[in-house]
């Protein structure tokens, strides 16, 4: 029997890095998957990749700050197939120009809370009442480490939108627990997906980001993807309002080892 058997799950940043690694795993054990971002060309390709290789898996365009794409995509998933058992709230943008409270724009401000924080509660809004439809279901919300630490790197936007998705995650555990639905946030440590690796440009800020890491090196995607299945299935039916780290010990870290 595999893990995900014959359930549903939506993904949203699934184009590309955590969301597409997880939609490939997800299919493999057995879900069927819908893959939801602003980049149409990726994600398109992403579902079709899964099809080619005899996975059941559909792209459907949502900007996730914005309520009637959300609304669309929840309608999307249980139209064509029928429920959804999984919603991984896991799209996120991190600005190139995110910097510390003094130079930070409003504007970069904004656009980081309406995806990142606002994003998540409104696949939350859309998608509860779908799970409730399904007999409840498993959400996971795609925070990171840097909610739980300071980062070495000024991004004050970006860190405060993830504490707040922790925050947003042990609510929505509290309150939809006796409906069967359980929420969890999963907190990737740096990973070398494109995300990070266009806000660290250059070597020197790799090096800074790196020499805090116990294991010395960037997580990958697939590393979160494995993460997100444990969320997603049945054998963490015990498991909610957790922060899930998975982050090469960076936050266990208080001197960084040699
Ligand atoms: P990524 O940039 O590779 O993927 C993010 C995807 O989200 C992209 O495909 C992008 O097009 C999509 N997206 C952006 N805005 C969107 C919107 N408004 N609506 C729908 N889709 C949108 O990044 P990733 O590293 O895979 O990041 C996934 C999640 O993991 C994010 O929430 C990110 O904050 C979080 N995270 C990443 C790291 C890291 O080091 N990369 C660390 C901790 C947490």
């Amino acid at each position: 029997m595999k893990r995900l058997q014959d359930k549903v799950a939506l993904i949203t940043g699934a184009a590309g890095g955590i969301g597409r690694e997880s939609a490939i795993l997800f299919a493999n054990e057995g879900a069927k998957v819908v893959l939801v971002d602003v980049n149409d060309e990726a994600g398109e390709v992403a579902a079709l990749d899964i099809r080619n290789s005899g996975g059941n898996a559909y792209y459907i365009h949502a900007d996730i700050s914005k309520a009637q794409d959300c609304q669309s995509m929840i309608d999307f998933a249980e139209k064509q197939l029928s429920k959804l058992n999984i919603l991984f709230n896991n799209a996120g943008i991190m600005h190139s120009k995110d910097d510390n409270a003094e130079t930070t724009e409003e504007s970069v401000w904004d656009l980081t809370m309406d995806i990142n924080v606002k994003g998540v509660f409104l696949g939350c809004k859309f998608g509860i009442p779908a799970l409730k439809r399904a007999g409840g279901g498993s959400i996971i919300n795609t925070a990171s480490f840097v909610g739980k630490i300071g980062a070495a790197t000024p991004q004050i936007a970006y860190t405060t939108s993830k504490g707040a998705v922790l925050a947003m995650t042990r609510e929505l555990a509290v309150v939809h627990a006796r409906e069967n639905i359980r929420v969890n946030a999963l907190c990737p440590g740096p990973l070398r997906t494109d995300l990070l690796m266009k806000f660290l440009d250059t070597e020197e800020k790799k090096q800074r980001r790196l020499v805090h890491i116990p294991m010395g090196r960037f997580g990958e995607a697939k590393e979160m993807a494995q993460a997100a299945l444990f969320l997603a299935s049945d054998e963490s039916s015990y498991v909610t309002g957790t922060e899930f780290l998975v982050d090469g010990g960076i936050t266990a870290a208080y001197v960084t080892p040699e």
